[in-house]
């Protein structure tokens, strides 16, 4: 007979996909979580800065939702390579897409191609130790670096900063791998210059993150109190939102301070965006050009330019979602489009069993837990859908192995965990990010 209890695929293993898959059983169902990579929790171990251990302590709530019994891990499994998602649709009664969106934004100008411009995705996957971070690209252009310019005032390029100017004691604590700490203790950078377009109350920073920069032994943050004025848009927005107001408080404690001299220096810049990248074989300076900001908030240029001295320039401009073959998929917001998780075709009609959460739904914005209340949104829409049926789904996992595809289950996951954890004890750290794909099959084998 029949099982009752509906057998469903989601891919992707980050905080979205496993989120999605505990709330699916409890409801009842067997999940298949595929993931691209041969670990799970995709930017919680990616992407999430290293020395963020709380931030990063959510691994451990999502390593729970592995050791489910309906759960099942389905890892190395890369969706539209190795399985098509007509496939899936085929064997599972719903597939959720949670695969996110990794890549990076361009900035268009020119000279970003020049040796030593990185996009933030990149160092982000060289720090945390990703499978496929080019480190030979990373390292090439941070190797002599004394100067570098971040583009951009989210979180991540706060991230990004730190990490380029923390003090090594700071990062040593972390599971970074034992190359990326080794690079970053002998880095040279001293200066680095943080570019806004908009103003202080523009930035989309968090308060406790943006603060944390002032934290950094030995490190000074400089902003120009000029750069600092509210026109009345951003005044208006002061007035409105507490993080915008903290924010500006916290940057307006920086404003003109010039303390003891510091080991580095962060320089933060407003209605600042970068114009041109110039060098000749290598980036050597950044061109800025001032801007305003208009009623509605948008930049403009001004044409007035300076130049920042600069080996290394790291554009941290937001992630972007890509499309996955055979699914519809929105070229302008680089989202799959949807109505509450229900992937719709062109015509706007719901594809039957297939959904999206987290990222790759929504676009690139909120923080972890955000993803939560999204997944459990989706995964009422595949309920309702469901209802009481029975189901005679199979999953793909046969498939997989008839073509011979290396799937990492649980225990393999086990394996390389325990792996991670004793070669970090080596040196006295919880752990140590195995950043090579061999090394991780090896362990998952071990
Ligand atoms: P983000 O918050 O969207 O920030 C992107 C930044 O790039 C904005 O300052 C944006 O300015 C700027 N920008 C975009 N295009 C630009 C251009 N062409 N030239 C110059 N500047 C440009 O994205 P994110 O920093 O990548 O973060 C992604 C998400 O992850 C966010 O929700 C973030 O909060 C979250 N996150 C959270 C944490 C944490 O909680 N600790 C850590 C990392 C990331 P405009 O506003 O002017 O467009």
């Amino acid at each position: 007979m029949a099982d009752v209890s509906n057998l469903i695929a989601v891919v992707g293993a980050g905080p979205s996909g496993l989120y999605a898959a505990d709330a699916l059983a409890t409801a009842g169902n067997r999940v298949d979580v595929l993931d691209r990579l041969p670990v799970p929790f995709g930017l919680v171990r990616y992407g999430v800065a290293p020395d963020h251990h709380s931030i990063r302590s959510v691994r451990d709530t999502l390593a729970k939702v592995l050791e489910r019994p309906e759960v099942r891990l389905l890892a190395g499994v890369e969706v539209g390579t190795d399985v098509t998602v007509a496939e899936l649709q085929d064997a599972y009664d719903a597939v959720v897409l949670t695969y996110g969106a990794a890549r990076d934004r361009r900035l268009a100008i020119p000279g970003e191609d020049l040796v030593g411009s990185l996009a933030a995705t990149d160092l982000v996957a060289w720090y945390c130790g990703h499978p496929d971070a080019d480190r030979g690209g990373v390292e090439h252009a941070l190797d002599g670096a004394t100067s570098a310019v971040v583009v951009g005032v989210g979180n991540v390029a706060v991230d990004v900063t730190r990490v380029l100017t923390a003090p090594s004691e700071r990062l040593d604590a972390t599971d970074m791998p034992q190359h990326v700490l080794d690079l970053l203790a002998a880095s040279g950078i001293t200066d680095v210059h943080v570019l806004g377009r908009r103003g202080p109350a523009q930035a989309t920073w968090t308060t406790k993150e943006l603060r944390e920069l002032g934290e950094l032994d030995g490190v000074g943050v400089e902003v120009d109190a000029l750069d600092l004025e509210l026109e009345p848009v951003s005044a208006a927005l002061v007035e409105s939102d507490r993080v915008v107001a903290r924010n500006v408080e916290v940057i307006r404690g920086w404003a003109d301070q010039h303390a003891a001299p510091q080991r580095r220096h962060i320089y933060l810049h407003f209605h600042a965006r970068p114009v041109e990248i110039l060098g000749t074989d290598r980036v050597e300076r950044v061109v800025v050009e001032r801007t305003t900001i208009d009623d509605a908030g948008a930049a403009h240029g001004t044409g007035e330019t300076y130049e920042l001295e600069a080996q290394l320039v790291v554009r941290s401009v937001g992630y972007r979602g890509v499309a996955l073959d055979g699914v519809p998929f929105d070229d302008r917001r680089n989202v799959i489009p949807n109505a509450e998780g229900r992937v719709l075709d062109p015509e706007g009609a719901p594809v039957p069993g297939l959904y999206v959460a987290g990222w790759i739904k929504r676009g690139p914005t909120g923080i972890i837990g955000t993803n939560k209340k999204d997944a459990a949104a989706t995964v009422a829409s595949v309920l309702a859908d469901l209802g009481e049926r029975d189901s005679d789904a199979t999953g793909i996992a046969d498939v997989l192995a008839s073509r011979g595809i290396d799937v990492v289950a649980v225990a393999g996951w086990h394996a390389i965990d325990a792996a991670e954890r004793a070669l970090g004890a080596e040196r006295g750290r919880d752990r140590t990010t195995l950043h090579d794909r061999a090394a991780l099959l090896d362990a998952a084998r071990g």
